[in-house]
């Protein structure tokens, strides 16, 4: 029987990726949803004249169903090539050791995902001599002064994932690839949908799939994108010897997470924007971080780098730390977490309590409270802050 084949489709558009990319309809027998290869091995013939065997052969280095995730998220981000990991601190971990050599100096975002810090700064640190120069994420002369001739990484997260600074990734990009320093940022926040960096000559673009990308708070993983060379480098070593790689029904859920990305991400875009400009008008708020508000302090960025909002967004209430406590176990929808990205509702209290100098360590203000806006409705959401806010 002959089945559809999608092969030699390309598709330009980025909801068009998340729907067909990969789904080879004459590899699967016709099925729309390809197959779980749930295997760990696969036999493959030696060719008699080279003596190499082609195609999957184990799963720690590659499996079908976690190559249309790796093809999805590639084709979606302009890069040539993709690796989906058990985790985003995998991809991260993987990317970073990529760059690093022993006694080199990394430049990092003091807003950085604090197990990335650690990774950098106790983990290399310690074991490798690796020195580390942490500095504000949204002064690039500052970054540039802190380069040194060891320097072998410029580690970005942008924006961040507390108060949302933004790199000025052309800039930077254009500036380490002269100097032949490696890049790579967390793109975690913007997801593929919204910012693209290999576009400004960042080298490798790490995710977290356990947030947007997943979306359903029921998988851990994470992706990287790059060029064919390390792309190919770090298969063969950084994931295949750490064995970080990405498992055949992880992959599974992160294909059907990535289908409806773009549906998600616009109503999380418009909920987020809407309670953003409700806590901005709100007499208990001092002051909301959110990059799709005109009041945001780096919107210029925000315009030129990001294509859309999400539902990530903080504030900080004018209370003390137990009103401010108080006031986040009244909330009825927003359930007390650490994650985001997920179709639910969160907060969270990042900086609630810590000192000014605490917060400062991390550039952000004291008292910040973090929330995540999910697919609840919108109006219901609002009203539980609002109640929640009143009781302080
Ligand atoms: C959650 C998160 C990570 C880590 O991802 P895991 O999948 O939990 O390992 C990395 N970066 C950012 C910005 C995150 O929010």
């Amino acid at each position: 029987m002959a089945y559809v084949t999608r092969r030699d489709k390309t598709y330009k558009t980025k909801e068009d990726i998340c729907a067909h990319v990969g789904d080879e309809y004459s590899d699967y027998m016709g099925a729309v949803v390809p197959p779980i290869f749930q295997n760990s091995l696969f036999v493959c013939p030696v060719e008699p004249d080279t003596g190499e065997s082609r195609g999957h052969k184990y799963t720690r280095i590659s499996n079908p169903t976690t190559d249309i995730a790796e093809r999805k998220i590639a084709a979606l981000e302009g890069g040539e090539a993709g690796l989906c990991f058990s985790s985003g601190m995998g991809a991260i971990s993987a990317a970073i050791t990529y760059f690093v050599r022993k006694d080199c100096h990394v430049v990092l975002m003091c807003t950085t995902y604090g197990p990335t810090r650690i990774f950098l700064t106790q983990l290399l640190s310690e074991k490798f001599g690796v020195t580390v120069t942490c500095v504000k994420g949204d002064d690039t002369q500052e970054i540039f002064d802190a380069v040194k001739p060891e320097t072998a990484l410029i580690y970005l997260e942008s924006p961040s994932s507390a108060v949302f600074k933004i790199q000025d990734l052309e800039a930077i990009g254009s500036f380490a690839r002269k100097r032949g320093i490696g890049t790579v940022i967390d793109n975690s926040y913007a997801t593929p949908l919204h910012q693209n960096p290999l576009e400004y000559g960042i080298d490798l673009v790490c995710h977290t799939a356990s947030k947007y990308l997943g979306g359903h708070s029921d998988i851990v993983a994470g992706a990287l994108v790059g060029a064919k060379e390390p792309m190919d480098h770090i298969q063969e070593y950084e994931r295949a010897l750490y064995g970080s790689n990405m498992d055949p029904h992880q992959a599974w859920l992160l294909i059907r997470g990535i289908r409806t990305l773009p549906l998600r991400l616009r109503q999380h875009g418009e909920s987020g924007l809407a309670v953003a400009s409700f806590l901005e008008r709100h007499p208990k708020v001092k002051e909301v971080y959110y990059p799709g508000l005109d009041s945001f302090p780096q919107r210029e960025l925000a315009r030129k780098y990001l294509r859309g909002n999400n539902g990530l967004l903080s504030f900080v209430p004018d209370a003390t730390p137990e009103q401010a406590r108080r006031m986040m176990s009244a909330c009825r929808y927003f359930q007390h977490g650490v994650s985001w990205g997920g179709f639910e509702s969160l907060i969270i209290g990042i900086s609630v309590g810590k000192s000014p100098e605490e917060a400062a360590a991390l550039d952000i203000p004291t008292g910040l409270i973090r929330i995540h806006v999910g697919l609840e409705n919108v109006d219901t959401l609002m009203e539980d802050l609002d109640q929640a806010l009143n009781t302080m």
